[in-house]
């Protein structure tokens, strides 16, 4: 089994890359899951996804503690996630770096993959979003899943403009992604390698604000509990959707499993008893339209959408 963990931040599709990956596995006859760490999910907050690919069926439900490969969305991570948490020995890192593979290589590594994914996503998506530009990176370092067939998945996820400049970028990113094998290091080369293990043990000891910290809790009422949408009310959650849940209310039966179901708290009744999902909240990930009894949802690409 084959066990990938995607570090990113809010907004950058961590997610919908463990899904590509995952999806683009399956059109090749393999077993394969994909699936969030959920955690506050703001624009912009540290995220993790998890890809698990086998040639049998996967029965494992954990999250993915102890990856083959690491893939990094935004180099700033490096700051505050220790991504380096539990790799297997001899692991792989993609990154979203302008530095050369040299300077994560370590001897904790088997093999690193660097490639300025923000600017490939700028020049291209005219967005940061760097997730197709990874997967591009991640495809030539495996051959468990083909170039096409992650193209395809592409395809298949987004409309025909927004998915040719994806493509676009992850093609870009198959020829320009640097590659370093440790084998192919020489001892010297080796010793003028930064490490990551020193990168994520330097993150470690970092003076971080603790957990009883005015820092952390000072904004937080007394006594305060997170009932409401998103984790908080106020991290709006929706301005990283590609799809929206649209409602047929002639179809609708008003049984609220909408409402139960939905991971974000997303759905309101109105004044008529319908559930409507706020947009502020949801993140369209189709799971109300999965649950409805009677089929009363489907999942619209946005009109103002842009590049996911
Ligand atoms: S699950 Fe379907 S039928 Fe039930 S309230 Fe929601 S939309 Fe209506
Ligand atoms: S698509 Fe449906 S289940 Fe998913 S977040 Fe939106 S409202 Fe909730």
């Amino acid at each position: 089994m084959l066990e990938i963990r995607f570090h990113g931040r809010g907004g950058q599709g961590a997610v919908t890359s463990a899904q590509l990956f995952a999806q683009a596995a399956i059109m090749e006859g393999k077993y394969a899951q994909a699936f969030p760490d959920f955690g506050p999910e703001r624009r912009g907050a540290p995220v993790a996804a998890f890809c698990r690919i086998d040639e049998q069926p996967i029965y494992l439900r954990t999250k993915i503690n102890e990856p083959d490969i690491v893939v990094v969305l935004d180099p700033s991570l490096l700051q505050t996630v220790n991504v380096a948490a539990g790799m297997k020995e001899q692991g792989v890192l993609v990154i979203n770096s302008a530095k050369k593979p040299h300077h994560f290589m370590g001897q904790e590594l088997s093999q690193v993959a660097t490639i300025n994914a923000t600017q490939v996503a700028l020049a291209i998506l005219k967005r940061p979003i760097t997730n197709t530009v990874l997967l591009g990176a991640l495809a030539k370092i495996t051959t468990v899943v083909g170039v096409e067939s992650l193209i395809d998945a592409i395809e298949r996820q987004f409309s025909a403009k927004i998915a040719a400049l994806n493509v676009k970028a992850l093609q870009r990113a198959v020829a320009e992604t640097l590659v370093l094998n440790k084998d192919d290091c020489t001892p010297a080369e080796l010793e003028g390698c930064s490490g990551l293990a020193d990168i994520a043990t330097a993150v470690a000891a970092e003076d971080l604000p603790k957990a009883d910290s005015e820092y952390l809790w000072g904004e937080l009422e007394p006594g305060c509990v997170i009932t409401d949408a998103g984790n908080a009310k106020s991290f709006r959650t929706g301005d990283w959707r590609s799809f929206s849940p649209v409602l047929n209310k002639k179809r609708c039966i008003k049984c609220g499993i909408c409402w139960i179901y939905c991971p974000d708290i997303a759905y309101r009744e109105d004044e008529e008893g319908f559930y409507i999902a706020d947009l502020d909240y949801c993140k369209g990930c189709g799971i109300c339209a999965q649950e409805c009894p009677v089929g009363a949802i489907h999942l619209e690409m946005e009109e103002e959408a842009g590049v996911i």
